[in-house]
């Protein structure tokens, strides 16, 4: 018993000390003692095991204040890799990064209109390859996917668009490729990613992710973790009611949802359907082409339809948004995914659908931004889920790199 609690107190330390290592550029040993309160010899001797293990390096003298000038200390990037997985576009992204997000190899293979097994092994395909490039030791497979996901039991509960039902794909990847694997929904992972890699953040901040593409989903972070909720639903915001009468049929089953008036796929067909009613509108001309490239293009030129369906939807999105600042009080809102496109008009909708309904005071203390990482964020969430677990940095080269050279 009481081996184990030593253990246990040693992986701890050991723990707190990558952290710390993790959250600098370079680090000297004193401060690291003076962040983590651990004994100066107590950090000697974890840092001397995470120079053998060629996790962490010196990097030169730093500044003294009195005394002998300390050595300082850096994480070896590329001491470990791992891989992340994007499933949420129309194609399939996966990436080797190093331990600072950096993307060493990426694979990115069409997958327009691919579902169930053909949606698998596409998967394989990509990380097949992805595998096979790695020459360092991986830490594992983080994947983003769209739909309901049990994160803890690595399950796709529930993804329409890849026709995925009780897919157990971590069971899957793990005894396929023989590595530690983390599946996680698209927008918890790019919430994950802003708070990993993006600037800004403490390891303690809140911030809620919104992903609007074809569906419409919430990452969120509270106090640095990201919330779950029960079964893993937390943020499918896509389905709150937001027009009460005469509203479209969602494929949910209901009327009126969020997603048929904000998602792309609804901007698109309500510009294409108003189309004919607009005559002053370059997009009239031809309404059955319509697209988001078009209505971007016809936005920016100020076209009364384009901004009319853009700013709509964008004000309905701030509606809903306010229920989610209301009941968790976060106050930074990043919105990401293709409506990003819009550029500043449409945050300045959104906050106008927030202002509807949130006290003035909430209003002024709510950030709403877009997201700063761009289109690599859910793979650089889904594998930072892996690089925030340092025990994983030790098990050691595994069997996939003999495989794969
Ligand atoms: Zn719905």
């Amino acid at each position: 018993m009481r081996k184990v609690t030593q253990q246990h107190t040693k992986e701890h330390n050991r723990n707190l000390t990558l952290k710390t290592v993790f959250a600098h550029e370079s680090v000297s040993r004193a401060e690291i003692s003076r962040i983590t309160k651990l004994t100066r010899s107590t950090v000697s001797d974890i840092v001397a095991s995470l120079v053998a293990e060629g996790l962490v390096v010196e990097v030169g003298v730093g500044s003294s204040r009195g005394g002998k000038s300390p050595i300082l200390l850096s994480l070896v990037a590329d001491a470990r890799h791992v891989i992340g997985l994007d499933l949420a576009h129309d194609r399939f992204s996966g990436a080797v990064l190093n331990l600072r997000g950096k993307i060493r190899q990426r694979v990115d293979l069409p997958a327009e209109g691919v579902g169930g097994d053909a949606a698998l092994r596409l998967v394989y395909k990509v990380l097949d390859k992805l595998v096979r490039s790695a020459n360092r030791p991986l830490l594992g497979i983080g994947v983003g996917t769209p739909g309901l996901v049990d994160t803890r039991g690595g399950v796709v509960v529930n993804a329409v668009n890849l026709s995925w039902q009780n897919l157990p794909l971590r069971q899957l990847l793990q005894d396929r490729y023989d590595l530690p694997v983390a599946v996680i929904n698209d927008s918890q992972a790019a919430a994950i990613g802003e708070h990993t890699f993006g600037e800004g953040y403490t390891p303690e901040s809140s911030l809620v992710v919104i992903n609007v593409r074809n569906g419409i989903g919430a990452g969120i972070i509270i106090n640095g973790q990201v919330f779950h909720g029960v079964g893993g639903g937390a943020g499918e915001i896509g389905h709150i009611v937001v027009v009460r009468e005469g509203g479209l049929p969602c494929r949910c089953g209901h009327t009126g949802c969020l997603e048929t008036v904000a998602s792309t796929r609804a901007v698109v067909e309500r510009a294409r359907m108003m189309a004919r009613h607009v005559p002053g509108s370059v997009l009239a001309e031809s309404p059955d082409t319509i697209g988001l490239d078009s209505l971007q293009r016809a936005f920016a030129n100020g076209d009364p339809l384009a901004r009319q369906v853009v700013l709509e939807a964008g004000r309905f999105l701030g509606l809903a948004v306010s229920v989610i600042v209301a009941t968790l009080s976060i106050r930074r809102i990043l919105i990401a995914g293709e409506m990003t496109r819009f550029g500043p008009a449409l945050l300045d909708s959104v906050k106008e659908g927030l202002a509807q309904t949130l006290f003035p005071r909430l209003i002024d203390e709510t950030r709403v931004e877009f997201d700063r990482l761009g289109h690599d964020e859910i793979i650089l969430g889904a594998s930072a889920l892996l690089l925030n677990d340092y025990s994983l940095l030790f098990k050691g080269q595994p069997a996939h790199v003999k495989r794969a050279s």
